[in-house]
Formats: structure tokens, sequence, C-alpha cells
């Protein structure tokens, strides 16, 4: 097993990718990226990724706010992305890194004439959060405002110092608001909440990132669960009144939220709803649920099922 990059058009191994200090992106934070996971099912000896057409699709929606052009359709990332994984023959959960950029090595605030490059690698990776359960706190740092709703780099700086202070507090993750004091979501994931047995989040406004995997958990909670799930603005407070409180992410999949600014969520363990869902959800990445095979992209044609 090694890990491969597929770096200036080819695949090389991801210990051999080299950029110029004198990177635009490096500087400016003009890239865009993308986090997928692909989750080995053992019994099947498969490696599935999830929902990697919608991931490439959001890439590219950031590619036309930034003003990159990059020389691949979305059949061809999704090839390109498959071939990587097969080559690196990786037999656990990964987690593969998109990543689109200014690649000319000029300074200069812009965005124009300027080279665009395009890069993809993956590596084994873990769980990002504690599945059992996280101590958050609200941050002090507020989602950046007026910016592209997209994954561009520049704008995870705010998100960055939010994970630290609540790291640097004795907590998992951060919860961030909107700059007028609305709930937004979490360092790297959506929020959602339970409250009189309603599913509530967040709508789109309020949001710099729309998940992926908010969206798989808005049709599970409806079709699956038979919950009725309401995207609003959501107060501070609210927060702290909820019956039960997770966040859903592609590094942090489900993850029940027990405990904000040293309030008890609920009991003060993961809600039997939160519960619910990682079931059906865990069972969904590894390809398990046939209703919803769509969603996976298995990598390798030799395995055992
Ligand atoms: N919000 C932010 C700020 C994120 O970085 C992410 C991770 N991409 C998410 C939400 C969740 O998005 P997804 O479910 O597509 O991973």
């Amino acid at each position: 097993m090694m890990a491969y990059a597929f770096f200036n058009h080819q695949f090389i191994p991801l210990s051999d990718t080299k950029i110029g200090i004198m990177t635009h992106c490096l500087h400016y934070g003009t890239g865009v990226f993308e986090g997928i996971r692909g989750n080995w099912n053992e019994e099947e000896g498969q490696l599935h990724i999830f929902r990697l057409r919608e991931h490439y699709e959001r890439l590219l929606c950031g590619c036309r706010v930034l003003n990159i052009e990059i020389p691949y359709d979305i059949n061809e990332l999704c090839q390109i992305t498959v071939e990587l994984i097969q080559r690196s023959d990786f037999k656990e959960n990964i987690y593969i890194r998109p990543l689109a950029y200014k690649g000319s090595e000029a300074l200069g605030v812009r965005l124009h004439k300027l080279d665009d490059s395009f890069t993809v690698f993956s590596f084994p990776w873990g769980p990002y959060l504690d599945t059992e359960g996280v101590k958050c706190m609200v941050s002090s740092w507020r989602r950046p405002n007026e910016t592209p709703q997209a994954k561009i780099t520049g704008l995870y700086v705010n998100n960055a110092l939010a994970k630290t202070e609540a790291i640097q507090n004795g907590l998992h993750e951060a919860i961030m608001l909107t700059s007028d004091g609305h709930v937004s979501e979490g360092s790297g994931e959506n929020i959602f909440l339970v409250q009189n047995g309603v599913l509530v989040t967040p709508g789109i406004d309020d949001l710099m990132v729309v998940g992926i995997t908010r969206d798989a958990v808005i049709k599970l909670v409806k079709d699956e669960l038979g919950v009725q799930v309401i995207e609003r603005r959501v107060n501070h407070s609210e927060l702290y009144s909820s019956a039960e409180c997770f966040l859903s992410g592609t590094a942090a999949n489900i993850t029940p939220v027990i405990e904000i600014d040293g309030r008890k969520i609920g009991t003060g363990k993961a809600g039997d709803l939160t519960k619910k869902l990682q079931n059906i959800y865990s069972e969904i990445i590894l390809g398990k649920n046939s209703r919803y095979k769509k969603w996976c992209t298995p990598v390798f044609s030799n395995s055992r099922t």
C-alpha cells in the first residue's frame, strides 16, 4: 500500500508532490477543496466512496466562483479518483482531498491571469470526532460574513481559529454563529437539533457549507425515521434547550453533541433519534443498504462479493 496523488495530470507517489513557495493559492487562499470519504467494508473486501459525484459537483460550483477552469469534466474527475484509490490499494477507511487552485507562481491579489491547477490525493483516516459524543463551545469567532458559499481554502481561517479555541478550552469542537448571532455550523460540520420530536437545522442562508452529509441526513430522517425536518434560523439559546443535538459532515459522519458551554444537552448522552440515525448512516456508507447503493461508488473490481 502506498499513498498516491494525481498531480500535474499524472499519478505519482504522494511524497513526491511539491509546489513552489510563490504559488498563488498559498498566499491568498485562492483554492477550492473537497473532503470525501471512502469506507472499507471488510466482509465484502470493498471500499465504497460516499457521494463522489455530489462532491465534484460542489467543487465545480466553487471553481466557477473562483474563476478556476480545470481540464476535466465530472465523469473524468470521478474516474481519476477511483483510479487513484485503486493504485493506492487502501484496505481501510480513507479520506480523499481534491483541490482546484490558482497554481501560478505569481503574486498579486486577483483571480484573473493566473494558471489553474487540480490535484487529488488520499490517505487512511479514522474517526475525526468521538462518535459516542462531543463537548462543544459557542465560538467567539463568527462565520465569515457575505462570503461565497463554497469550500474555499481562504475562508477556513475563522474555522481554524474556532476549532483551536475549543481545543484550548478542553473541548472537542466549536459551534460558530453568523455575524448577526444565529447558529451557523461547526468548524467542519453542519448542526442539527431535536425539539419536540422534530429535527431543526439552520437553512442555507446561515451556512458557509451546505453539506452533502446534511442532505443525506435530511432525506434519511424524513424517509427512514418518518420525522419532520425544519430548515430555519436557529437562535443561540436553542442550542442549550434542545433535547438532542448532533453534527454532520464527511469527516465527522454523525457525531452526537452531549454538552455545549458547560450545559448538558438532553440527558448528557447521545439521544435516541441521533443513535437511530447513526445506525442507519453507518450501514449506508458501507454499501450495506440496497436502497442507498446509489450513494456509494465501489472502488475494487475484485471484491469478494
Ligand atoms: N460545514 C463546514 C464548514 C465544513 O467544512 C463541512 C465539511 N465539508 C461541512 C459543513 C459538512 O459538509 P459535508 O457534509 O459535505 O462534508
